[in-house]
């Protein structure tokens, strides 16, 4: 067992089961033994691969999107540019590479990244070094400056933890993490009902609640209803509420069982964007999507994209680009287009966003 199973399994004997929230969190960003803290975890060579390390067309669009939405902002000047979650800093690298041509976009960015990882924030930092903006560190949110701002969420929201509730024969439980008669670590339901859940459903239905996401999807909506902005959710998750146990855990590209070695392999999972969706109009803020990632990024010209850069190419090249093309904005399996989701939440003063128009 890894060291995280250890000390998870010795909070549990002395204080008791807890919440699949707490256990996600404690996996995935506990300050020494985290998943993301102290590891680079993507690519071939790692445990998955996201967008902006298929190809540099995906962070290309984006910051040509973000200079769009500021233009249609009335031009701010600073404009906060932040990402949640920035990875490697490929996206951000690729979007300020693209956004040369707004020159006037350019030169009032500053730009602000939330990473709460030391390692990726490191990382970040090389990627970043001759981007030629202001680039600034938070580890969350609340820290970010304020202003007019534009924000950017990459498989973010997937990452925080959620929790689950289980119907059983008369009520709704929530599925704890505890440990069994030989002392591993297991899943079970709590002793105690949650009666306030209404919901209908079928013995052996999965609700999965996401208050962490809630919060701070409601908090980012606030403050770009009243300073002004929009910002930019993708991720793989479903338009409706619905049923269903999305939990999942990823090492080395194949699923793993969340519960075996924490620490040491990425767990999600999908995003309730209509939950999200609430969370941001009860907050006084306009909602464009969600619309599937391969309409998104075909509305903003990745096709054309493609065909510039594959013009300059080689034969290896041309079938390189083809095959991003395709796995960012196909809709069969194994591919992006379809599964993952974008969706805006922007102030009410804003027109539709890039790729959100009729
Ligand atoms: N957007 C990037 C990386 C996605 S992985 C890409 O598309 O490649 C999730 C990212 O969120 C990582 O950078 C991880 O360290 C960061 N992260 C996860 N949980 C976080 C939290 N609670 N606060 C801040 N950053 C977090």
């Amino acid at each position: 067992m890894s060291a995280l199973g250890e000390e998870i399994k010795a909070l549990i004997r002395d204080h008791g089961p807890i919440s699949l929230e707490r256990y996600m969190a404690l996996a995935l960003t506990h300050p020494t033994h985290g998943y993301y803290m102290h590891r680079d975890p993507f690519g071939a060579s790692g445990d998955f691969t996201t967008a902006p390390e298929i190809s540099q067309m995906f962070g290309e669009l984006i910051g040509l999107w973000a200079a769009e939405v500021w233009a249609s902002m009335g031009a701010p000047n600073p404009v906060r540019l932040i990402e949640l979650g920035p990875g490697r800093g490929t996206l951000m690298s690729d979007a300020l590479r693209a956004a040369r041509v707004a020159p006037n976009f350019r030169a009032v960015l500053d730009v602000c990244l939330i990473e709460a990882s030391p390692m990726l924030a490191a990382i970040q930092h090389e990627t970043l070094l001759t981007a030629g903006a202001p680039i600034s560190w938070a580890a969350g949110w609340r820290e970010a400056p304020e202003g007019p701002a534009i924000v950017i969420a990459n498989e973010f929201l997937d990452a925080l933890p959620i929790r689950q509730y289980v119907r059983g024969p008369r009520d709704w439980r929530e599925r704890v993490v505890t440990l069994d008669e030989k002392g591993a670590l297991t899943f079970a339901l709590a002793p105690s009902a949650e009666p306030y859940i209404g919901a209908r459903a079928e013995e052996g239905a999965v609700l999965e609640v996401n208050a962490i996401a809630h919060r701070l999807v409601y908090a980012i909506a606030e403050r770009l209803a009243k300073q002004g902005g929009a910002a930019l959710f993708i991720d793989y998750g479903h338009t409706t509420t619905g049923f269903g146990d999305t939990l999942q855990a990823v090492r080395s590209h194949r699923m793993v069982d969340p519960l075996s070695e924490p620490g040491t392999a990425d767990i999600t999972a999908h995003v309730d964007f209509a939950a999200m969706a609430r969370s941001a109009r009860a907050a006084g803020a306009a909602i464009y999507g969600p619309i599937p990632q391969g309409d998104f990024l075909r509305a903003l010209g990745l096709d054309q994209r493609a065909a510039t850069l594959a013009r300059k190419g080689g034969p290896q090249q041309i079938a390189d680009i083809e095959a991003a093309r395709l796995r960012l904005s196909g809709k069969g399996e194994g591919e992006m287009g379809a599964l993952f989701k974008a969706m805006v939440v922007a102030n009410r003063n804003l027109p539709p966003p890039p790729g959100f128009q009729p």
